[in-house]
């Protein structure tokens, strides 16, 4: 048994002051107030006393960092992305493909299967929980950088290979949901659990619903690579703005969209249904310069990433989407820390993720009071 203590603790639904988390074979034990606790007798007490406890950060969307694109790492670049990602908190992540071609994105898939079921011994890192697929059943309008020769239109053959080729690790799926036989395809792909998000669109308002009511709940990188929202022809985004049942995430980068659309996004869908990704590349951590994503070589200049004239992910960190949340629309860190870690970890359907109570797994950040990361718990394990 070990405890560790800190100044605060966010669950993040309490607040505790002086928490105390124990923690046993990577699972949480108890949570509560230290004094609350039996005294440690044989067991390891880590202090933090001047910091916040806060459940470890999950992002949903994130194609690579630290030099490393995960659409080709191998099983060892892969782990040293994944200690690159703990030390920005995050403990959970969803591997994030791009377009690419089939046999390209077969063998992708393969190989991040094998990283999520084999895992390596190291255990301070960042855990894969299962594969995004972003793509290849996108809008050729609202592809973005994603190759317009490798968009294939949906297809519950083509699915079933994907998923097939992933071992059914595929948990996360963007689609545009006006495309002929979306509809089909994301019925099916929510019958076999995976979370179905609505991006890449360009769909109208009543295509965006029919989507929605085929099965998709999530929204992708809201207002990129969306039909913009008019006030006579709200398309996509005026559904997922107002619609309770529907999570959406943003990237909270100041680039991909000002500040104050963090803002509208947050006040739209409130404290429950708003997600922080990254959508962050190989270049995240990295000198500027050119960097993989998938098929694609990005430009980083500046802290943005271009190709062929558009927006090519990003190389934002979780630590500071959480901090911009902050600064961009007034949340408080516990909100904006709710975002980062349950509000994720409910869409990706991991109950035992993004919550510190008994039973949790004991993945949780070490947070100086203006949001940076001091040290990451991770199964259990103190990784600084
Ligand atoms: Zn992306």
């Amino acid at each position: 048994m070990t405890v560790f203590t800190s100044k605060t603790l966010y669950t993040p639904f309490q607040t505790i002051h002086d928490g105390a988390i124990e923690v046993e074979d990577g699972r949480i034990v108890r949570v509560g107030s230290r004094d609350g606790l039996p005294k440690p007798s044989n067991r390891a007490v880590t202090s933090f006393p001047d910091c916040v406890f806060v459940p470890g950060f999950f992002d949903v969307h994130i194609h690579g960092g630290a030099g490393y694109d995960v659409m080709r790492a191998s099983g060892s670049e892969l782990e040293s992305m994944e200690v690159f990602l703990l030390r920005q908190g995050v403990t959970s992540y969803f591997p994030t493909t791009v377009t690419a071609g089939l046999d390209d994105t077969l063998s992708a898939l393969e190989r991040l299967a094998n990283a999520i079921e084999n895992p390596p011994r190291n255990q301070k890192r960042a855990r894969p929980l299962g594969i995004h697929l972003e793509g290849p059943f996108l809008s050729y309008r609202k592809r973005g950088v994603h190759p317009p020769e490798n968009l294939v239109p949906p297809s519950i053959a083509i699915f079933d290979k994907l998923w097939q080729a992933s071992r059914g690790q595929v948990r996360m799926m963007t689609i545009a949901p006006e495309l002929e036989c979306a509809e089909e395809v994301i019925a099916e792909a929510a019958k076999r659990g995976v979370c179905v998000s609505i991006g890449h669109s360009d769909a109208d308002l009543n295509q965006a619903r029919r989507g929605i009511k085929a099965g998709a709940r999530h929204a992708t990188h809201t207002f990129n690579a969306m039909r913009a929202l008019d006030h006579r022809d709200p398309g996509i985004l005026g559904e997922v703005l107002t619609n309770r049942e529907v999570t959406a995430d943003v990237i909270a980068d100041g680039i991909h969209v000002d500040p104050r659309v963090v803002d509208l996004v947050y006040r739209a869908k409130g404290a429950e249904n708003f997600v922080l990704i990254t959508d962050a590349i190989s270049a995240t951590g990295m000198p500027e310069g050119r960097y993989r994503l998938g098929p694609v070589e990005v430009e980083v200049n500046n802290g943005r990433c271009m190709y062929g004239g558009n927006l090519a992910g990003s190389v934002l960190t979780m630590d500071r989407a959480v901090r911009n949340a902050m600064k961009f629309a007034g949340l408080t860190l516990q909100q904006a820390v709710q975002a980062a870690s349950t509000n994720p970890a409910r869409v990706a359907g991991m109950r035992s993720k993004g919550i510190l109570e008994a039973g949790a797994d004991a993945d949780f950040v070490v947070l100086a009071p203006d949001g940076e990361v001091r040290a990451t718990i991770i199964a259990g394990e103190l990784a600084q």
